[in-house]
């Protein structure tokens, strides 16, 4: 039997986020590994879903997107950012950030061009890249003084004749990183001078933690007109279930990720478009408690990974740690996040999954914080045995 799979996609087997569920339902282990938050959203958004589902709301919405949606989504870029869209022609709704960004990467890169992305990346833009059949290039991100960042040098070096975009995600997952406003301009200097087109990935936009800024690489002189913003309800309002996100960006810039958009999907389920809408205008002080929330989980993970022996990364955003697991005495994190629920009965991602350059990714697993305070203790409780 011949292989049914086109050959552009081989290399991309069941994730690993399935794999390391399975096992944690399969063993009952404590599962911090998948990012999900295991509490909801704010009450009455979720009012809202179903208000929308009670008063006859459920047909096809308009393919970009119910107009209170888009209008939220302009008035919070304006609000918070002094970024100004138009809703009707710059403001597009897509199925989670994901389909954002797919439906950005199928527009704009074809055979053969480049795409580039900072390693480690979210999973699916490897495999987006692959789909439009592009070609990454990786820049890595690497641990300077107790934060991953990148070198400029290498971001200039990436870049050839056939480069399209950069692909951005600040703050980052999984390294934890907020790009700094020198970091943001090291990259729009490269889309500038090479005439690139930024994707950016802001879906943890509102949750970062101490003074730190998340500021839209859309923001930096001469960016605007050359990036499309992607965003999401589901990190923002504990809603990742929803798949319900935007693209922000210059009308042509959206009419080329519309073309696509509309054959993958055509629109977004319309109920949790409007809770989406209510959220965004209504709920953002909901938000800044779940930042602060976040942000204790966070030490308390970091503590409890730090007290178990592990060389923690305090990150700057996300629901994510990124532990080293050499002080333990391991060397490969993709062995031991197999090993870890039988040894201690708690599920991690080894982080190497999300690198081309494997080897730089080998000895790091990715914790994810978003949990009841309880499910972390007993977490940590259980990797003290690892020393
Ligand atoms: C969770 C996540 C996404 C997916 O967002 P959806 O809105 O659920 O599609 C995209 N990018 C990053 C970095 C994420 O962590």
């Amino acid at each position: 039997m011949t292989e049914p799979l086109v050959p552009r996609m081989r290399e991309f087997g069941e994730t690993i986020f399935a794999e390391m569920s399975a096992l944690a339902t399969a063993t009952g282990s404590i599962n911090l590994g998948q990012g999900f938050p295991d509490g909801d959203g704010p009450g009455a958004m979720l009012d809202a879903a179903v208000e929308a589902i009670r008063s006859g709301g459920n047909q096809y919405p308009p393919g970009p997107g119910v107009p209170e949606l888009r209008e939220a989504v302009a008035a919070q870029r304006l609000e918070r950012y002094g970024l100004s869209y138009d809703p009707m022609s710059e403001v597009y709704v897509t199925v989670g950030a994901t389909e954002g960004i797919a439906a950005s990467v199928l527009a704009l890169a074809g055979p053969g061009d480049e795409v580039i992305v900072f390693e480690p990346y979210y999973d699916s833009y490897a495999a987006v890249i692959a789909l439009a059949g592009a070609v990454r290039r990786p820049v890595m991100l690497r641990p300077v003084e107790g934060r991953f960042t990148f070198d400029p040098d290498e971001l200039r070096a990436a870049v050839g004749p056939r480069t399209k975009a950069v692909l951005v995600n600040s703050p980052h997952n999984p390294a934890g990183t907020v790009f700094t406003r020198g970091e943001l301009e090291a990259i729009a200097a490269v889309c500038r001078e090479h005439d690139l087109v930024a994707i950016t990935d802001e879906v943890y936009e509102y949750l970062t933690f101490d003074d730190t800024e998340h500021i839209p690489l859309a923001t930096l002189d001469g960016m605007r007109e050359r990036t499309v913003s992607v965003s999401s309800a589901g990190k923002t309002f504990s809603a990742t279930g929803w798949k319900t996100g935007w693209v922000t960006a210059p009308a042509r810039y959206v009419r080329a990720v519309q073309t696509v958009k509309q054959f993958l999907t055509y629109a977004v389920s319309a109920p949790y478009q409007r809770a989406a809408a209510y959220a965004l205008s209504n709920e953002i002080a909901w938000v800044a408690e779940l930042r602060k929330s976040l942000q204790a989980k966070r030490d308390r993970l970091v503590t409890g990974l730090e007290a178990a022996g592990f060389t923690a990364y305090r990150p700057q955003g996300t629901y994510f740690v990124q532990a080293d697991i050499r002080p333990l005495g391991f060397s490969d994190g993709l062995e031991l996040a197999r090993a870890l629920p039988a040894k201690a009965g708690v599920v991690a991602i080894p982080t190497q999954v999300f690198y081309d350059h494997v080897e730089a990714g080998a000895h790091f697993v990715r914790f994810a914080f978003c949990k009841k305070d309880e499910v972390i203790d007993e977490a940590v409780e259980r990797l003290r045995r690892l020393a």
